[in-house]
């Protein structure tokens, strides 16, 4: 199949409608309107109805040697997951969340993929898609036991939002209960003196919460533990807390790769133990660093504010406004700050950004021991 730019598809999209091979979100780099079908079948349901025609370009994501005769197919290679993003997240808002998972779909996600005799949540404090796509050597992870995916946080890029999404209300660990995970562990390694969100998060949970310093302390316990039919939560840090207060330039790329060797390590451990199981990786929130981009001061003389967010309504230019339980929030867009940012604030997040609002999230299964 021929691969083509999206310069290229834009251009024959004025022409013809077409199958094409691509992620449906580049989609929003071009500045026109283009309907977008599933399936190739429906593209051609609606060009042979006696309706009007589509009157914008038209284009079906998926291939049928079927309609081959009817419709060109092509492949485009755009890669919508880079920091070009951040021009049309806003803009584009709605596109972003059809066609990128979302945050507060992970419980449902999660129950929908739960298979084997385990299933694990590790939740990240701070770890953004990018991030992970530059150091998380996924090509050294076995493709058919791996899936990695952009998560879009759908709301403000904060640590309580963030987690309490991906948790769910009610939480993970009690919608399990109902698929036959009875029994729950928590680890937690988190250095937050937020002890309200802590237990939040860790609602539901039957065998209460390990306060451990390490992974090695969580892989030390697990196989001690009776595994077969539960679900284990670790909460661990990521990148937040060295992006609000760290002397020297942050070692992302060190962090990234221990995190993705620590989800390795646990795939053995558990593999080792003769459990097959699903585990899953995610996190709150990216980072935006502020010495990798060129942020821009939204307005002069105020200190002491979250740098990327107000609460409560605003209007203005580049600002997103959403709800979290009944609370208005107004979020800046790239590359806005509120503030001047401190010297040793390496990043923000809180914001509506490429960095800061898309995660990975991470399916990795356990099948045998062969690992
Ligand atoms: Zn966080």
């Amino acid at each position: 199949m021929q691969s083509i730019s999206l310069e290229q598809l834009r251009n024959l999209l004025q022409q013809t409608p077409m199958m094409v091979q691509m992620h449906p979100l580049s989609l929003a780099f071009l500045t026109d309107e283009v309907q977008v079908f599933a399936a190739a079948e429906e593209l051609v349901a609606a060009l042979d109805a006696p309706d009007p025609q589509p009157e914008v370009p038209t284009v079906a994501l998926t291939f049928d040697e079927r309609f081959a005769h009817r419709l060109p197919s092509v492949r485009c290679d755009h890669d919508p997951f880079t920091t070009e993003l951040n021009r049309f997240l806003l803009p584009k808002i709605d596109w972003v969340q059809r066609w990128v998972l979302c945050q507060s779909q992970i419980p449902k996600v999660i129950c929908q993929r739960a298979s084997g005799d385990c299933i694990v949540l590790i939740l990240v404090d701070g770890l953004s898609f990018y991030d992970w796509k530059r150091f998380a050597r996924e090509s050294e992870a076995p493709p058919e036991l791996f899936t990695f995916e952009p998560c879009f946080v759908d709301g403000v890029s904060i640590t309580e939002h963030g987690m309490r999404r991906i948790v769910g209300e009610p939480t993970v660990a009690l919608q399990l209960t109902e698929l036959g995970y009875r029994r729950s562990f928590g680890f937690s390694y988190w250095e937050r003196t937020d002890n309200e969100l802590t237990d939040r998060l860790f609602a539901g949970i039957t065998e209460g919460v390990h306060r451990v310093k390490s992974f090695d302390e969580v892989l030390e316990q697990l196989p001690k533990l009776p595994l077969d039919g539960s679900f284990v939560q670790i909460v661990r840090q990521g990148l937040d807390q060295v992006g609000h207060r760290y002397r020297d330039r942050p070692n992302i790329a060190a962090t990234v790769r221990q995190i993705f060797d620590e989800l390795r390590q646990l795939q053995r451990c558990l593999a080792e133990k003769e459990l097959t199981a699903t585990i899953f990786l995610t996190a709150d929130h990216g980072i935006l660093w502020s010495h990798e981009h060129d942020l821009k001061l939204y307005e002069a003389g105020v200190s002491h504010v979250p740098p990327r967010y107000y609460e409560g309504l605003r209007s203005g230019e580049g600002i997103w406004r959403v709800q979290f339980e009944g609370n208005d929030f107004s979020v800046l867009t790239y590359p806005f700050v509120r503030r001047k940012l401190r010297s040793d604030e390496w990043g923000v997040h809180g914001g509506l950004s490429f960095e800061e609002s898309l995660v990975s999230f991470v399916t990795a299964q356990v099948t045998s021991s062969e690992l």
